[in-house]
């Protein structure tokens, strides 16, 4: 390969906390208001001109993981700072009633413009120091310990120095600057480009073409011999009558997932994504009742992506424990959500058992081999299969509190991850409003 010698260079202090947090969806908002909140400074870095994530660029327009199916009655198991938020959505008039997920648990959908708008409150309101449109590209490391990361901006490269930080950029972007392990699956969970769909009949869409999609998908393959990305599309209606959200696209790079860690499968997943939305939208046109007036009202700005990679922290979640409704004793949350695997052309549920719910433990959070690194979201420490699970919303706002709360007190009380008190940790989150799963 062929390359060019930067210069070395001085870099200007942009901005410098006791927490600094990288990523601005649902864990990076939780865990910089959660920080905020318990005292410290905190700067939160973003790199584009909104917060919310997946939540807001991807599209995906839906809180998943936040309910339960506990003994046969659905309820909400997500609490804290995951309450403010639905809250605040509700008063703005952007935020859906729960939705059944094949009548085995519920979701809820909400607007992404009030999602953005509630978000910049929220962290507003803890006094948090925000840096949108900073895109973190590399990290400074004394010893074992991170100093600073380095973010490009329009105005040109800065430094973000900190005492404590959190990795949520979802894809563990400074947890492998830093030399912490990871993982990255063979076998990626797909991502998915989203869109919305305006002028939809929505009584006929949902008494005939929503329960009747699956099959039609399956006429379109038998008649036009083309397969369809993915068997396992889902159509959605959302806040607002008319208006609906597909989950239908499926991005890959011959027999495998795009990546979302790599440049050149991402410039190319775009482009696939928007034309599979033609293909869809097409189909859902001519076939599926309730849609054959319907528009395209907007695309996601980037591909959704699912899976990148997973730190190795100090406990990796399996499948097994989502599955078996495992608890830990050093439980900071809980996660209600099956594990969802995006397989080629298919989605496969497999369901937690009668109670529900799993305690997500604190050491899932806690990075190997860097003294203040923790990491939250869909990068947490989990196999393949937990984090099938433990990516969707809900985890990730419970992880962003434990995981800002936590470093707070680290900053604050001169504590290192070694000798942090999780039982305090516990309390605070308790009294915080969190859930942590006790009887
Ligand atoms: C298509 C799709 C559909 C989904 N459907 C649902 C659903 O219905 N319900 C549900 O609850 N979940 C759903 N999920 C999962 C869920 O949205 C995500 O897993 C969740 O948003 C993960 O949260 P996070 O905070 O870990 O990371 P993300 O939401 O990925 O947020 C990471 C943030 O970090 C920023 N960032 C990343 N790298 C950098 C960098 N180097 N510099 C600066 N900023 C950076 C990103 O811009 C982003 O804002 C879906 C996901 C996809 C892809």
């Amino acid at each position: 390969m062929s390359f060019v010698l930067e210069p070395s260079r001085k870099t200007n202090v942009l901005a410098r906390a006791q927490v600094v947090v990288l990523g601005g969806g649902p864990s990076g908002i939780a865990a910089a208001v959660a920080a905020a909140r318990s005292g410290a400074s905190v700067v939160l870095v973003e790199r584009y001109g909104f917060l919310g994530g997946m939540g807001t660029a991807a599209m995906v327009t839906s809180f998943c993981g936040l309910h339960a199916n506990v003994h046969g009655e659905i309820r909400r198991v997500v609490h804290g700072i995951a309450d403010e938020i639905l809250e605040r959505l509700e008063s703005l008039g952007g935020l859906n009633k729960t939705h059944s997920v094949f009548g085995r648990t519920a979701a809820q959908s909400y607007d992404v413009g009030a999602y953005k708008c509630v978000a910049d409150d929220l962290v507003a309101g803890a006094g948090v120091d925000l840096h949108l449109h900073a895109f973190a590209v590399g990290v400074r490391m004394e010893g074992r310990a991170i100093s600073a990361i380095f973010v490009e901006t329009k105005s040109g490269r800065g430094a973000i120095v900190g005492d404590v930080f959190i990795d949520c950029s979802g894809d563990a972007d400074l947890a492998a600057w830093a030399g912490a392990p990871f993982e990255k699956s063979d076998a990626l969970a797909y991502p998915t480009l989203m869109f919305r769909l305006g002028n939809v009949d929505d009584a006929l869409a949902l008494a005939e073409g929503k329960p009747k999609l699956r099959a039609l998908v399956e006429q379109e393959e038998r008649e036009s011999g083309e397969p369809m990305p993915r068997r396992a599309a889902y159509i959605n209606p959302q806040a607002h009558a008319r208006e609906w959200r597909a989950n239908a696209t499926q991005i890959a790079r011959g027999d495998r997932a795009v990546d979302g860690t790599l440049h050149d499968d991402l410039r190319f997943g775009e482009v696939e994504g928007r034309k599979q939305i033609r293909r869809f939208h097409d189909f859902l046109r001519r076939r599926v009742p309730g849609f054959a007036e319907s528009y395209l009202l907007e695309i996601a700005p980037q591909l959704g992506i699912r899976e990148t990679r997973r730190i190795v922290g100090a406990y990796v979640l399996t499948g097994d424990d989502v599955l078996a409704c495992r608890d830990f004793s050093d439980s900071i949350g809980v996660n209600g959500w099956p594990v969802e695997q995006h397989v080629r052309g298919e989605v496969d549920w497999q369901w937690p058992g009668a109670r529900g719910y799993h305690q997500i433990p604190f050491r899932c959070l806690v990075a190997r081999d860097v003294t203040n690194l923790l990491v939250a979201g869909r990068c947490a420490s989990a196999t393949h299969e937990g984090q099938a699970s433990l990516r969707v919303s809900g985890p990730c706002f419970a992880m962003g509190q434990a995981a800002g709360t936590a470093a707070a007190m680290i900053a604050l009380e001169k504590k290192t991850l070694e000798t942090l008190d999780v039982t305090t940790l516990q309390d605070r989150l308790r009294t915080d409003g969190a859930f942590l799963g006790e009887p």
